[in-house]
């Protein structure tokens, strides 16, 4: 491949970067490699959800999943994540099929597997929020219809992180068509809110998140119900679960709760503010608040990451709103894959270094 690359290479000075495997020495020494897979610009949306895809059969054996972009605005989170246009009032259409992000593929293959095993009769039901300013903001209820009637936004939360996530809106879905409407529809509204305030979306952090529960029993073959592991509520909790869950909210009965339900697992899709807010100089006003959110949920969340890859005793999933809230997905046995977009620019290289970082300390 490189002697194709040379032999079609014009001018006389070039400049190649290649990456060598990590060879026996340097693991002597104690240092594993960085990042797991590295993807190259031409790299397509069908390869990268290729390395995604058996995170979402895990999720049907019962084990919680969160895929997380992370990176300067501009880089392709929202692309990798959602897809393109994603960040824009007309959407959905995403465009053609290859250009679909993770979020639409993710939802197709988990309606596959759940009819490829009907007999864990598992339910999906989907909640949306953005976590802006520290506070979060339950867009699938805004776009129930409080935004249509002009309604203000307001935070579900007080800045007060200690304090439980109340009950969000949950809503059932019943097909991979079903759960990407509903996204889109909550991406639009958060779209229109963005116009509100400047570039907004990419200020805030985006969750969505399936939780997975059991239906009611059907007769399930046996086998099948001893390969599925014990529902979340009967395990030992990673870390400490006070809180930070999406409650069940059933049309009708807004912040009822249902005592008995069995969660499965959940999937946590984030699709994370821009994380080229180090420095507040220069800023002031709304902006300058802003940032400094910005600044310390992602700070928050590479603490939570550096100490759980320490194995450390504690860990500070209190300490933002983002963390708190992705507290499940986070630690234990719930597996975390954070996609690091960079851009390929030489004036971006001290947001670059920053972003492999933050994936380096994560590892
Ligand atoms: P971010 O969410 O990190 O701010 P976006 O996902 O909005 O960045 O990407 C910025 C722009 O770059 C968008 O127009 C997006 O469609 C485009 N883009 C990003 N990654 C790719 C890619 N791998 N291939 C083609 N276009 C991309």
């Amino acid at each position: 491949v490189l002697h194709n690359r040379l032999v079609e290479l014009k001018g006389n000075i070039r400049v190649h970067c290649r990456i060598r495997p990590l060879l026996p020495f340097d693991k002597e020494f104690g240092d594993p490699a960085s990042q797991d897979r590295v993807y190259g610009p031409e790299e397509s949306q069908q390869v990268v959800f290729g390395d995604v895809c058996p995170l979402l059969t895990s999720l049907i054996d019962g084990y919680n999943v969160c895929i997380m972009a992370y990176g300067q605005t501009g880089c392709g989170k929202s692309y990798t994540m959602l897809g393109p246009h994603s960040k824009e009032e007309r959407i959905p259409p995403w465009g053609p099929h290859s250009d679909l992000g993770i979020m639409p593929r993710a939802a197709a293959e988990l309606f596959r597997l759940i009819a490829e095993n009907p007999s864990r009769r598992l339910q999906v039901d989907l909640s949306i929020v953005e976590v802006y300013n520290n506070n979060i903001f339950d867009l699938l209820a805004k776009a129930r219809g409080m935004a249509a009637s002009g309604c203000r936004r307001e935070a579900l939360t007080t800045k007060d992180a200690r304090r439980e996530v109340p009950l969000l809106t949950r809503e059932p879905v019943h097909s991979a068509e079903d759960f990407v409407a509903l996204a889109a529809r909550s991406l639009r509204l958060r779209a229109e809110l963005a116009t509100l305030v400047h570039a907004r979306s990419s200020r805030s952090h985006l969750i969505i998140t399936a939780t997975l529960t059991r239906g009611p029993a059907a007769g399930g073959s046996p086998a099948d119900q001893q390969a599925e592991r014990p529902p979340l509520e009967g395990r030992p909790a990673s870390g400490s679960r006070g809180g930070a869950s999406c409650g069940r909210a059933p049309a009708g009965s807004p912040g009822a709760q249902q005592p008995k339900e069995q969660v499965h697992a959940k999937l946590q899709l984030v699709d994370l503010a821009g994380s080229e807010c180090a420095g507040v100089s220069g800023v002031t006003g709304s902006a300058l608040r802003e940032t400094s959110f910005i600044n310390r949920s992602l700070a928050a969340l590479a603490d939570v990451l550096g100490a759980l890859s320490e194995r450390r005793g504690h860990i500070p999933y209190r300490n933002s709103q983002l963390t708190h809230f992705l507290q499940d997905v986070l630690g234990g046995d719930a597996k975390l894959l954070v996609m690091l977009c960079v851009s390929p620019c030489r004036k971006h290289v001290a947001e670059t270094l920053r972003c492999l970082g933050f994936g380096a300390r994560a590892r």
